[in-house]
């Protein structure tokens, strides 16, 4: 595709909503292959024990896998366990295995549990234009971790009734580790997801949205998708998968938005809007 501006400095944003089927991984990994695709070199950091990321992009998580378990929990250095990922140049992804379920509560007892992510990110010397992380539904050390890491959250909304519940409890999540260990980190960027044209509610939960989140909210909405949704049990994004399907090439349009946009420039003086 055609070149996008290389950021100044790696951008590191975190996909974070605790509701489960928002959307946050097929929007991590597309958005990532359309960086990609449009020049960019991206990082995927995956870090849901589930690893829908990693199989979206066709990389091998079985449980001897080095993963961002031995990151977090043992230290290993994130060059330790990058992996490129094959079709998609300039793409790659730290893959996450069964594991890191206990992570969770391993951590606890950790030295840094908050920071360890953040570390290894810091440490890693591999250029890189974005990293973009897969947060787990809930809002435990996983998804601290991530937060302390990033400077961007991206919010995936998915344009349902409810879509607004519990989003509160992020955004709160979001101002206190900004409070007390990540000065940088902001909501810098909202996307709908699973947008149905045909329906009012959609219609209406997609403003609400735009009220609630002006400056963050990107112009373009993800359509509801069976091509979407297909792509993963193949291991590909539905970049590669059905390149010309209107799924596709929204995420392509999301991508150059959110390349486009410049960092923090729509989030001064934002306000927690008080939702959920
Ligand atoms: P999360 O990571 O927030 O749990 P996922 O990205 O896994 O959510 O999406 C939940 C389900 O919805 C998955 O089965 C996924 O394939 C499907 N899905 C996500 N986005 C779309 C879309 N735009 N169109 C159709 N299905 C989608
Ligand atoms: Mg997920």
């Amino acid at each position: 595709g055609e070149g996008l501006p290389r950021p100044a400095s790696t951008r590191v944003i975190v996909v974070a909503n605790q509701k489960g089927g928002v959307g946050k991984t097929t929007t991590t990994v597309n958005l990532a292959a359309a960086l990609a695709m449009h020049g960019l070199r991206v990082l995927v950091v995956d870090l849901d024990p589930q690893g829908n990321a990693s199989t979206a992009l066709g990389i091998d998580h079985h449980a001897d896998v080095p993963s961002i378990y031995d990151v977090l929990v043992e230290g290993k250095p994130l060059a330790d366990v990058v992996q490129p990922v094959r079709d998609v140049e300039g793409l790659f992804c730290v893959p996450a295995t069964i594991d890191l379920a206990g992570a969770e509560i391993e951590l606890v007892s950790l030295v840094a549990r908050e920071s360890r992510l953040q570390r290894a990110i810091t440490a890693y010397e591999q250029p890189l234009d974005y990293i973009l992380i897969d947060c787990p539904p809930s809002l435990g050390l996983l998804t601290v971790n991530a937060l302390v890491a990033g400077q961007e959250v991206l919010i995936p909304i998915q344009c349902e009734y409810y879509a607004l519940e519990g989003l509160g409890q992020l955004l709160r999540n979001v101002e206190l580790v900004r409070a007390h260990l990540n000065p940088t980190l902001h909501v810098s960027t909202i996307l709908l997801t699973m947008y149905d044209a045909r329906t009012r509610l959609a219609a209406q939960v997609a403003e609400e949205v735009r009220t609630h989140f002006a400056e963050q909210v990107l112009n373009t909405a993800i359509p509801r998708s069976v091509r979407i949704s297909e792509a993963p049990s193949y291991g590909q994004t539905v970049l590669t998968y059905d390149p010309g399907s209107t799924g596709a090439l929204s995420y392509l349009e999301a991508g150059r938005e959110l390349a486009l946009r410049a960092v923090g420039a729509a989030t001064d003086g934002f306000a927690v809007p008080a939702v959920g």
